[in-house]
């Protein structure tokens, strides 16, 4: 039996509320984008979830059952203690009204105390989708007085990973150090061999290579090995200065 969630937000089980969820459109932008992280904040003992908005398919390489194989092998190495597929469909992502209510719906049901969207810049229209629809769900989870399952609920905030299909020279909010978790979040991303590594070429610096170089850039800049960079539009709140580098 799968381990990834696929029915609706009403007929899931329930859980004890999630410290933060992140919002993919595909299945490996939560991966490529802020593995590392998630593999960090799972080990400190947070409540880690994922919620694949598509199947991401079709694809050149891939099919449904191929994808939905290789996320449940990163899903292993990365070891969150949720993950779920909203069954929208790729390609043609779009952020109506369905949509938005469907996962404020989830938002309800998962309660995570913040949530992690993709960027608010790219190519591809899924990823922009994704991001308007989970500001939008953010807001409509509150709601009093609606057919949407579970209690009205509010994410306490909206942090911003980066899986952008532009060369965008970006300007992060902040840097998360992911030295220790690297190879496994390189292993978690290799899982995904339909998307990176099948019909890429061969030849150096691979895809695999240019990911390596990307999180030691981010690591560079906070003198570290590696690291992952995030966005934020309201401002980052601390209690303290003792995690800061
Ligand atoms: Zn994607």
């Amino acid at each position: 039996m799968s381990s990834i969630h696929t029915a609706h937000p009403a007929d899931l089980p329930t859980t004890e509320p999630l410290d933060f969820l992140v919002v993919a459109p595909h299945p490996d932008d939560a991966e490529l984008g802020m593995g590392g992280t998630i593999m960090k904040m799972v080990e400190k003992g947070m409540r880690v979830g994922i919620l694949d908005l598509t199947s991401g398919e079709p694809t050149p390489y891939g099919s449904e059952t191929i994808r939905q194989r290789e996320t449940e092998s990163a899903t292993r190495i990365l070891n969150v203690c949720w993950r779920g597929n909203a069954g929208l469909p790729n390609r043609s992502l779009e952020a109506t009204l369905e949509n938005r209510e469907l996962l404020a719906s989830y938002f309800r049901v998962l309660r995570p105390r913040w949530i992690f969207a993709p960027y608010w810049e790219d190519a591809h229209p899924d990823h922009l989708a994704a991001t308007q629809l989970t500001e939008a769900a953010r807001f409509w989870a509150k709601l009093s007085k609606t057919q949407m399952p579970g209690e009205r609920f509010h994410p306490e905030r909206i942090y911003y990973y980066y899986c952008i299909h532009l060369r965008l020279a970006i300007s992060p909010n902040w840097i998360m150090n992911i030295s220790e978790q690297w190879e496994r979040k390189l292993a978690a991303i290799g899982c995904y061999e339909s998307q990176f590594i099948e019909g890429r070429p061969s030849e150096k610096p691979t895809l695999m290579d240019r990911f390596r170089d990307d999180a030691a850039y981010w690591g560079k800049l906070i003198n570290r090995n590696y690291g992952e960079p995030f966005a934020t539009k309201e401002p980052l709140a601390l209690d303290s200065l003792q995690d800061l580098l």
